[in-house]
């Protein structure tokens, strides 16, 4: 178990396309483990390996379930609209109104290898957008469609 250091935007790594994991193996059981450390350590609900400076398909998430892990993730299908607030670990003290899709269905393989296909809606759905969107090189800043209001000053 290890907590590993989250890297934050202006990082060129967070800008880079992660590649397909080909194999599972103990070295990427590991790699997992220490993922679901530091998202928990980090009080987040989701991490993808490009926040931990390591470019592969590889996401962790718990929307409150416990975690999950998903190796290679893809979105095979997608409905809906739903707008909502997202940050993100790697932009501290960031957050914004993000438009996603309301449910999707997500291939992928698990920790042990095997392939799985996964309906999610609401906040599991967003998160997963999310954490796929790093695999690409994408940040939440990229798609916020508003800033969260601050509190206004009276001028
Ligand atoms: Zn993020």
């Amino acid at each position: 178990m290890a907590v590993l250091e989250i890297i934050k935007v202006g990082d060129e790594l967070l800008r880079q396309k992660s590649e397909p994991v080909k194999s599972v193996t103990k070295k990427l059981s590991k790699l997992i483990n220490d993922m679901i450390d530091t998202m928990y350590s980090a009080d987040g609900v989701g991490l993808a390996a490009p926040q931990i400076g390591v470019l592969e398909r590889i996401i962790v998430i718990d929307a409150g379930d416990g975690p999950l892990a998903l190796i290679n993730p893809t979105i095979v299908e997608a409905e809906g609209e739903l707008i909502d607030v997202e940050g993100c670990l790697s932009v501290p003290g960031t957050t914004g109104y993000v438009k996603r899709a309301a449910v999707i269905t997500v291939v992928a393989m698990d920790e042990k290898g095997k392939q799985k296909k996964l309906e999610a809606e609401g906040f599991l759905a967003r998160i997963l957008q999310h954490e796929i969107d790093h695999l690409e090189g994408i940040l939440f800043v990229d798609k916020v469609i508003e800033e969260e209001p601050e509190e206004k000053e009276s001028d």
